[in-house]
């Protein structure tokens, strides 16, 4: 154990210096060409692919994959990118374990299925490492088309509409692009800038330009943008945190998970990052692992994921789960947070109550339980923001809390398109799901425009 793992409370520095690049590398280290070449003879070419069928942006898994075999990754690339620009990240933060490897026969043959993931990286990789492009933008159309939001879904709606040669301009709050890419997606996944270095690549295309710090509803809103422009594009994902509605969940040491991995992924040197050295995280998805193993990975000495439900109910994979359990975090179901236990403000542990399923509903049992802490992260999902959307005239339609649209993305206002985490739709809130719905709406508006020449 590191010296500073023995410290109190909350502190930085937990790990000897050399650790923190260590712990913080590629979880999934890039193939080299002849371990790609290896692998993708594994794979049988299936015809109606199933693996195919399971990627929300229905890459042709079989083309690119032979494209490999055959020593042809720019080949690859351009199959993959031609259904999803940001197949890089993908490539990298995609559950693969939940969709085309989990489909894919040689997983339900042999439970070992063609490592798709990594060989879409290897393909996207080459391309990006030889800047190799590979749309040129149509002449242009002479229509301007305003995106809020340069996350996933608003990139790749930008860049489908750039390449139609439509003018786009991102309207984005923050000072960097990417969204999540940028500043959700854990660091071990998405190592040495990639986030900034793929919205480059995709931004080459032309035609996108992105104004930073300008937040729709703060300093413009939709009534302007529907005013200057020939349609909109929302992917603004999600902005609200739900509560704990635990006792005293206001106090120091109690950080909500979304914005401490922010931190973490802009944090220019992870050694000064404070981190608590018993931690409890509360939740069960993606993010609740993603906080609890880089609160690990700074040094933190107890980590515990307290979840209200049972194993199999978690959002998280087996595979996350697994991963997890593999950096020494502790995962306790059917457990709920009742009261954050207090000394002088800051946080001395958290009071559970045991749960139970009783006619097909989740309550209490009354039984209760102490865990010591000194830092609590809330990761029990993030809300739509709609408060931007105000005072823009005509009330835009919500549905479940987000916004309502229809099978191509349009909203119910005119010339209001919107999609990704912002859209409450059939599909999860993944990267590749937002960017699956961010190119079809970008289809969708590119119809519109040249049918009749108005959104
Ligand atoms: C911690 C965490 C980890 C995750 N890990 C994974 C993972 O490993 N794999 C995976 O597939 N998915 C993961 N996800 C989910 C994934 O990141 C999202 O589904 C995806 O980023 C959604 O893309 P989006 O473009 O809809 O929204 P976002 O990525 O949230 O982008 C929205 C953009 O809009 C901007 N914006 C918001 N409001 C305004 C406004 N008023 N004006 C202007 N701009 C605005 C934001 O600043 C942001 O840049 C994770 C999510 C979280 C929270
Ligand atoms: S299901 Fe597996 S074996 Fe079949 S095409 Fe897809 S990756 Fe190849």
């Amino acid at each position: 154990m590191a010296e500073g793992q023995l410290k109190q409370g909350i502190a930085a520095g937990r790990l000897a210096p050399g650790q923190y690049s260590d712990n913080f590398s590629d979880l999934h280290p890039p193939l080299t060409q002849h371990e790609a070449v290896v692998e993708a003879d594994r794979c049988y070419f299936c015809y109606d692919a199933p693996c195919m069928q399971a990627c929300p942006t229905s890459i042709d898994i079989p083309l690119f994959i032979r494209q490999i075999a055959t020593g042809n990754p720019l080949g690859a690339a351009k199959t993959i990118f031609d259904q999803n620009i940001l197949g890089g990240m993908c490539a990298r933060v995609c559950p693969t374990e939940t969709l085309c490897e989990e489909a894919c026969v040689r997983e339900t043959a042999e439970g070992k299925p063609v490592q798709i993931g990594r060989l879409q990286r290897y393909a996207t990789d080459t391309a990006m490492a030889r800047n190799k492009q590979f749309y040129e933008r149509a002449g242009s159309s002479g229509k301007r088309i305003a995106v809020v939001g340069a996350g996933p879904a608003g990139l790749a709606a930008a860049h489908r509409l750039a390449v139609y040669g439509h003018d786009v301009t991102i309207f984005e709050a923050k000072p960097k692009p990417g969204g999540l890419n940028e500043y959700g997606i854990a660091a071990y996944k998405a190592t040495d800038g990639f986030a900034q270095a793929e919205v480059d690549y995709v931004l080459a295309v032309g035609g996108i330009a992105i104004d930073y710090d300008k937040a729709l509803g703060r300093d413009f809103s939709l009534a302007d943008l529907t005013a200057s422009y020939d349609a909109v594009f929302l992917g603004m994902g999600l902005a609200g945190v739900n509560a704990l509605r635990a006792e005293g969940e206001e106090a120091y040491g109690v950080h909500d998970a979304v914005d401490f991995i922010a931190q973490i992924r802009q944090a220019s040197h992870l050694s000064q990052l404070p981190i608590g050295r018993r931690v409890v995280v509360i939740g069960g998805g993606m993010t609740a692992i993603d906080v609890a193993v880089q609160s690990k990975l700074l040094g933190a000495e107890e980590v515990t994921i307290c979840y209200r439900r049972g194993k199999e109910h978690m959002n998280a994979s087996e595979f996350e789960q697994d991963l997890a359990a593999s950096k020494g975090v502790s995962i306790r179901h059917w457990l709920q947070p009742k009261r954050v236990i207090t000394e002088g403000g800051s946080v001395r542990g958290i009071e559970l109550e045991y749960t139970a399923m009783a006619d097909d509903r989740l309550v209490g049992t009354g039984e209760m339980i102490r865990l010591e802490a000194d830092q609590i992260f809330k990761a029990i999902g993030q809300t739509f923001d709609g408060a931007p959307l105000n005072g823009s005239g005509n009330l835009i339609a919500m549905e479940n809390g987000r916004i309502k649209v229809d099978g191509e993305g349009r909203t119910s206002l005119p010339k209001v398109w919107a999609g990704g985490d912002c859209v409450r739709d059939a599909r999860e809130d993944l990267t590749v799901a937002a960017v699956a719905a961010g190119r079809d709406a970008a289809e969708s508006i590119h119809r519109a425009l040249t049918s009749n020449g108005r959104a």
